[in-house]
């Protein structure tokens, strides 16, 4: 049995930056991403644009292309990735147990990074038009065709509900935001830029009712109540997109370690350790403060030094035995959109509806599109995902990305309401589609089986 130096639960900023200082300190750390439980791996910044108060980034830097930064630094670093949640942790055995749905993990310490995620409203239709109209991240879905020239609206008052409703004045033509209050809970200059927005209409002392539509096809309006009058009234809008803040991801832990009242999990001031010895939090899910980037990559700085200063003082840092770090599957890959020129009838991995026309009427091999948008988080984490899925089935899979905001039309046809969304075909027939980040075995496992039908 393997007993990890350190476990790292999570793949924001706070848990990246603990994996490059513990890889550095020689402590192989293992770093568990997370998969759907709290949020997306890579956390948070995932699912937004510029992030403009990160240092070093002087013109700013989109989210993903920060959280890639910050992985491929952890990686080369030497930290071991595990693409998966983290289902349980036992803290009463030592060392401690990790259980993840296909393995069980040992650990001498671990670094609980497990962020916050996305509020829901649980509205009563809420569930049947998820993805038909309801999104939590408007960054990822926004430019979506069924978004494209419709009236929008965005529920919340902080600073990212009017980020997202000033993004999605690109895509439809005017957007409403429903406030609670009376007021926004934005910083001054976002609310002076929201109110003065003639695309933006704000509902103030509003609630939020519920969603209506055709179920089988996709939102039609919301109902909203007024509280001064307790009218209810029915907007038109074919997108709902919620920015209703976040919950401190803590669900593994309850009864383990000590959690705040308010629902975060405590440490001593300032300092990552927590009521249980041997383990450290870092980020959000221990700082109902500041909650930013670059708070949290610091606080995994901590936890990683402290986590470390540990392990020696007790002996029980030794050297771990891995199987070789995957090589990265991606090189080589054509990325760019391909023409009648550069259009490779064999290429692995092309972009762009020329080769989707081309290889959909003329290729047998098993087709994988992927829909993707521009800033797409989830798409950030899926790709590399499918690219290693055409590497490691050689000649039997051709892979093809659509950008749906360059490649609308197509998307259109192709019924596409969400990035990232995944079809595969073999000879014009669609054998099945994914919507959203699914785990690389499942796509593999049904590529492979429908290569094995055929032959
Ligand atoms: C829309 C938006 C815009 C923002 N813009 C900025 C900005 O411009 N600048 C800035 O500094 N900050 C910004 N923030 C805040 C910033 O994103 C967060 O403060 C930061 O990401 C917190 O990092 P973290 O590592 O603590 O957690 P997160 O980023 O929340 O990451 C948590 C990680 O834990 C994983 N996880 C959860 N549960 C499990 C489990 N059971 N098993 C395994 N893994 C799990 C998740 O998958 C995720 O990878 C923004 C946040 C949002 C939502």
């Amino acid at each position: 049995m393997t007993i990890e130096n350190l476990v790292i639960i999570g793949s924001g900023p706070a848990g990246y930056t603990a994996a490059i200082y513990a890889a550095r300190a020689n402590l192989q750390p293992l770093l568990i991403t997370g998969f759907e439980r709290g949020g997306i791996a890579g956390g948070q910044l995932m699912t937004t644009t510029f992030v403009e108060n990160f240092p070093g980034f002087p013109n700013g830097i989109m989210g993903p292309d920060l959280m890639d930064l910050i992985k491929s630094q952890a990686i080369r670093w030497g930290t071991k990735l595990l693409e998966v949640d983290a289902e349980s942790i036992d803290l009463s055995q030592f060392p401690f147990n990790i259980k993840t749905a296909d393995d069980d993990i040992y650990s001498h310490a671990i670094i609980i990074a497990t962020g916050a995620s996305a509020n829901k409203l649980n509205l009563p239709q809420e569930k049947k038009f998820w993805s038909k109209g309801i999104s939590a991240c408007a960054i990822c879905d926004g430019a979506t065709p069924q978004f494209r020239d419709e009236e929008l609206a965005v529920v919340g008052g902080g600073d990212s509900a009017c980020e997202e409703a000033v993004y999605l004045t690109k895509f439809g033509s005017h957007v409403h935001l429903i406030v609670r209050s009376n007021q926004l809970k934005a910083s001054k200059a976002m609310s002076d830029r929201i109110i003065s927005n003639p695309q933006i209409t704000i509902h103030w002392n509003t609630e939020l009712i519920d969603v209506e539509g055709d179920e089988n096809k996709w939102m039609e309006r919301i109902k909203i109540k007024e509280q001064s009058s307790n009218k209810t009234k029915n907007i038109y809008v074919k997108g709902l997109f919620y920015a209703i803040g976040h919950t401190p991801n803590t669900d593994l832990l309850k009864g383990k370690i000590k959690i705040n009242t308010n629902g975060y999990v405590a440490t001593e001031p300032g300092r990552p350790e927590t009521s249980k010895e041997g383990v450290f939090a870092a980020g959000d899910v221990a700082d109902k403060e500041w909650r930013q980037g670059v708070t949290a990559a610091a606080s995994g700085c901590k936890a990683a030094l402290a986590a470390e200063k540990w392990l020696t003082q007790k002996g029980l840092s030794s050297l771990i035995k891995r199987s070789p770090t995957e090589p990265d599957q991606t090189k080589n890959i054509n990325m760019e959109v391909s023409t009648k020129e550069n259009f490779q009838e064999n290429g692995k991995w092309q972009k762009g509806s020329y080769a989707l026309r081309k290889l959909y009427h003329e290729s047998t091999k098993v087709l994988m599109v992927v829909y993707t948008s521009p800033n797409c988080g989830p798409c950030h984490v899926l790709k590399p995902q499918l690219k290693r899925i055409v590497e490691e089935l050689d000649e039997a899979v051709q892979g093809i990305e659509i950008d749906i905001d360059l490649d609308q039309e197509i998307a259109k046809q192709a019924g596409i309401n969400g990035t990232p969304t995944v079809q595969l075909f073999l000879k014009k027939d669609l054998k099945k589609q994914w919507k959203g980040v699914k785990q690389r075995s499942e796509i593999k496992h049904v590529i492979t089986e429908i290569i094995n039908q055929e032959s």
